[in-house]
């Protein structure tokens, strides 16, 4: 299996109870019987707002000549609908750029709404060579991949709006190998994606995530000057001691699965040897396939 494919998989083989300590994995839309709480609007700062629920949070950045969106939750048309209708009671601009922190479905889920409607779609550039990769899994065969980005960036990309900045960058191979870290200088904020979440998080190998990569990711945004983070999940922006304290929970973690391998651990042995009760509740049923693989290579394992 593919690496995107197995990432974007995970979502539909992922049950309920899981879910909640994997929610920043790609989900699947909720089914037409289970109600849908209403997205919640929440004012940050002067500007700028985060809309939680259904999926990643979105963040809104408003500007004199228009709306900056970042990541567009889960798939489906209620869900587009209810978040364009919760901008305009923000403000009356229109939506014209809507970045993706990264792949998963959670985040991107309604990028070709958007694109429909006339909206730029910035990603980096390994977002669509991954989405090329996937096929719908054989429980929920009708399941399409997001559309990707229809602009594209390898490093840094800049969007000036209304006279201000946003300034993407993708530090490295985090989360995924397409993370985008969002920064308004301007509001000394920055939209995290999934590199930082009030949740256990999980670094998608299948998807080309690293959890080195991902340190040095957040030593880079923890450099620049800013005092409040929008996570990828959770329902209040973050400080930056919060996410040096993330930061430090995720290298302690990756500290302790080299220190088990080098003391002999064997891949199916390797998570349970993980002390992480002090670290996150993380679910033993999550670390298989790709993303065992991929944190016993990152361990040393051979
Ligand atoms: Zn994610």
């Amino acid at each position: 299996m593919k690496l995107a494919v197995r990432s974007l998989l995970a979502a539909a083989l992922i049950s309920a109870s899981a879910s909640a300590a994997l929610a920043q994995t790609p989900a699947t839309p909720p089914a037409a019987s289970a109600p849908r709480p209403p997205l919640v609007v929440k004012p940050v700062k002067p500007g700028l707002f985060m809309i939680v629920g259904a999926g990643g949070n979105t963040t809104v950045r408003v500007t004199d000549d228009g709306i900056v969106l970042v990541d567009s939750k889960n798939p489906g048309q209620p869900i587009y609908d209810e978040i364009v209708a919760d901008v305009h009671t923000i403000s009356p601009k229109p939506i014209k750029y809507l970045v993706d922190t990264h792949i998963h479905a959670d985040h991107t889920g309604n990028n070709g709404r958007f694109e429909a409607a006339g909206v730029k779609v910035v990603g980096q550039q390994n977002i669509p060579t991954e989405l090329a990769k996937f096929v719908p899994p054989a429980n929920n065969p009708t399941l399409q991949a997001p559309a990707a980005p229809n602009v594209t960036y390898d490093k840094t990309y800049e969007i000036k709006l209304g006279g201000k900045t946003v300034k993407l960058n993708h530090f490295a191979n985090g989360h995924t190998n397409g993370d985008t870290v969002v920064y308004f200088p301007g509001l000394k904020v920055v939209s995290m994606g999934d590199e930082l979440v009030a949740v256990t998080p999980n670094c998608d190998y299948g998807g080309g995530g690293s959890i080195t990569g991902w340190l040095s990711s957040l030593d880079q945004t923890l450099k620049l000057d800013w005092d409040m983070a929008i996570p990828g999940h959770g329902d209040n922006p973050l400080t930056k001691a919060d996410m040096k304290a993330f930061r430090d929970k995720w290298a302690t973690f990756l500290d302790r699965a080299k220190a088990a391998v080098k003391a002999g651990a064997t891949k199916d042995r390797l998570v349970a040897a993980i002390k992480t009760d002090d670290l996150w509740t993380f679910n033993p049923n999550a670390w298989t396939g790709a993303r065992l693989d991929g944190l016993y290579a990152e361990a040393g394992g051979k």
